[in-house]
């Protein structure tokens, strides 16, 4: 049997039980067998009477001294018990609804029982219990995985299936260089498999996962680098050295040291005739969108078209102002496509983009479509935290003929993951915020504290300032015990009643949302409340508080974006964190709130605390979920991993020598499937 092949085909799993793995994500052989326990239940070791506590498993070796009993409570609910003697004395195991015990277990024969403990000392009970007989030999004993479940498939059957399926490993190969596996003691891949689903001790689990996670990370990394190396091989649009005196004239700042050092590593791709691809890295705040218009500007004046892509309408509008404002009157044309637009004037803007009138194109993903070509398409700039995949990618630059890409992300990454996230592009970082800017001030506060904090929002709209109120739900909800933004809303207007209190969230209309918003930046509304779909590169520089509501169910990732919305004009703005809660994790977060306002160390403490982790998910960052490794607890084999890559390449940049030829077949296949 192929690996991918159906697993119907696996002994014990046929079409029904097939339907029910794939809501774990299971549809063939190479699924299931990668498919590893979440953890492991120690069944090497026994407990007795003096071990057991309340609420835990517990293993126990005991001979049976009462016959099954079966009482009726009601109809279709049964309960057996037995009493079975250990070393020391006695306990009572109790099961429901299985009559057949009676038949099962017998007198005076002994078996090893598995199951929650109930009850105080003296009065124990074991619920439950899996039983076998104690001279069985079985791979039942010893780690056990644990695996995620889902409906009709339990512990025990999986484990059973798993097992019928494991002789199919042989046809795993260990694609994991040979001296770099005796370098870090790593072990064959379908050894790895075996020993993680079957292992006798936690040290053989602890082997096979370097092994698996080594490898996960390591042909990430590789398939990455590779990219880029393929990237960096082809031929590639160049600019034009464009003079920038004329736009810099419409500037009402000067660009800060390192907007200008950014800017001269692009402007030295952009010359070049390679293919362009580079991550634009700065905190939230630290002026991207100037560095987009900037680079815009200089592909519309080699000749060529720019498309802008945004994750969402609002923000589309928003640059599509900002790009308008600068570039009007330097004579090129600027629009913005959205789904929801009158077919005759999206008909307009896609004709004069054929006809290459139209210089750049701001819009969401709506800019994807078919139906959407360029003339001369030569830039593709994407803001925010969307890195689209490779195939995605593609796709995109297909629009037009060997593309230069710019990807601007306020995701401050510590290197390390930087390398794994978006190795395959070029990193440039902008590391300080424009000057005059004054540092947020963030506190966090009960609920008990309302009133004070009424009094200071106040006194911000006196001197004119606008405030955010950020809350975790849309309408109230009986069973989450959160804060709404429709209840909030209300107390807002009562608490205020001479003052512009409006709302915004993502499930209002398109044309709704952006009213609020131009509203909102004309100084029209005092109080926005929203939810966190004001989260990503709005930028209002007269709002100066930014209230949230259940601080502690927001990641630090989250809570720092939504700081970002302020403190971006030179007024003193304040950021107020409400918990609800005070978890430790919670309190924690707040606290490194409150001592900086730094993207790069926030992201490091969040790295440390491994509690949110919503900066360095793979999948927000659009690469494929592991399937084992951690970014957070696997940080050193991620180095390990990372070493040895940057090695291999470098002695073998195209991956051509025989021995890594496996190797490349898999980075390859990798590239086309998952990426
Ligand atoms: P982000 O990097 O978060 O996208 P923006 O590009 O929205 O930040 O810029 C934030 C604000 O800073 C904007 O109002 C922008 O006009 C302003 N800005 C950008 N660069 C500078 C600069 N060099 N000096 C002063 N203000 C600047
Ligand atoms: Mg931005």
């Amino acid at each position: 049997m192929e690996l991918t092949e159906s697993i119907k085909y696996i002994k014990g799993v046929g079409e029904k039980k097939a339907k029910d793995f794939q809501r774990l994500d299971i549809f063939n052989l190479n699924d299931l067998l990668t498919y590893y326990p979440k953890q492991y239940e120690d069944r090497t070791k026994f407990d007795d009477l003096s071990t057991l506590e309340e609420g835990k498993y517990a293993q126990i070796k005991g001979k049976i001294v009462s016959n099954v009993i079966s009482r009726n409570i009601r109809k279709n609910f049964s309960i057996q018990t037995c009493t079975i003697s250990l070393d020391f004395g006695g306990l009572e195991c109790v099961w429901y609804n299985q009559p057949y015990l009676r038949d099962n277990l017998k007198v005076g024969e002994t078996y090893i029982f598995y199951g929650k403990i109930k009850g105080g000392f003296g009065k124990f009970t074991i619920q439950s219990p899996e039983y076998i007989k104690e001279d069985l030999n079985t791979n039942e004993l010893g780690f056990l995985g644990v695996y995620g479940l889902t409906k009709n498939i339990n512990q025990k059957y999986i484990r059973k299936i798993i097992n019928n399926a494991l002789p199919y490993i042989e046809q795993f190969d260990t694609v994991i260089p040979k001296n770099i596996l005796e370098k870090y003691n790593l072990i064959e891949k379908r050894d790895a498999i075996k020993l993680i689903h079957q292992p006798k001790t936690e040290e053989e689990v602890k082997k096979a996962r370097h092994t698996l996670v080594f490898e996960e990370f390591f042909l990430l990394q590789l398939a990455l680098l590779y990219i880029k190396g393929e990237t960096k091989r082809e031929k590639g649009i160049a600019f034009k050295n464009i003079p920038l005196d004329k736009i810099f004239n419409n500037l009402k700042f000067k660009l800060t040291n390192s907007q200008e050092k950014v800017l001269k590593e692009i402007q030295a791709d952009f010359l070049s005739n390679n293919i362009t691809e580079r991550l634009l890295c700065g905190d939230v705040g630290s002026g991207k969108t100037i560095i987009a218009i900037i680079l815009s500007y200089i592909a519309v004046c080699s000749g060529y078209q720019v498309a802008v892509m945004a994750p969402t309408a609002i923000l589309a509008v928003q640059h599509l102002e900002s790009f308008k404002e600068i570039l009007d009157n330097l004579g090129i044309k600027v629009a913005l496509l959205k789904s929801q637009m009158r077919k005759k004037e999206r008909d307009e803007i896609i004709k004069s983009l054929n006809t290459g009138e139209l210089d750049i194109l701001i819009g969401t993903h709506a800019i994807l479509e078919e139906s959407v070509v360029f003339n001369n398409l030569g830039l593709v700039i994407t803001d925010e935290q969307h890195r689209f995949g490779v195939r995605q990618r593609k796709k995109i630059i297909s629009k037009g003929v060997n593309v230069n890409t710019i990807v601007m992300s306020a995701t401050p990454i510590p290197r390390t993951l930087s390398l794994i996230l978006y190795g395959d592009l070029d990193i440039s970082i902008i590391d300080e915020l424009p000057l005059g800017r004054k540092e947020i001030q963030t506190a966090y506060i009960d609920y008990t504290m309302e009133h004070k904090m009424n009094m200071f929002i106040e006194n911000e709209i006196k001197k004119g300032r606008q405030i955010y109120v950020v809350c975790p739900l849309v309408e109230q909800n009986e069973e989450l015990p959160l804060r709404s933004v429709e209840e909030v809303t209300k107390e807002y207007i009562t608490n205020f009643p001479d003052r512009r209190v409006e709302y915004i969230h993502g499930k209002m209309k398109e044309k709704e949302k952006n009213e609020i918003m131009e509203k909102f930046k004309n100084g029209d509304i005092d109080i926005l409340i929203s939810t966190t779909v004001i989260e990503v590169g709005i930028n209002v520089p007269n709002a100066t508080m930014m209230i949230i509501e259940n601080a502690e169910r927001f990641g630090l990732a989250q809570l720092h974006q939504l700081r970002g919305r302020i403190g971006r004009g030179e007024h003193q703005s304040y950021c107020v964190l409400k918990l609800q809660t005070k978890g430790k994790v919670a309190l924690e977060r707040a606290k490194i709130m409150k001592q900086t306002t730094n993207g790069f160390e926030i992201s490091e403490k969040d790295l440390e605390i491994r509690g949110g982790g919503d900066f360095f998910g793979t999948k927000q960052h659009g690469l494929p979920q592991y399937k084992i490794a951690n970014t957070f607890t696997d940080l050193d084999i991620l180095k390990e991993a990372q070493t040895e890559t940057l090695n291999l390449l470098k002695s073998d940049p195209k991956l051509e020598k025989t021995e890594n030829k496996l190797l490349k077949q898999h980075i390859l296949n990798m590239i086309d499937t998952v990426l």
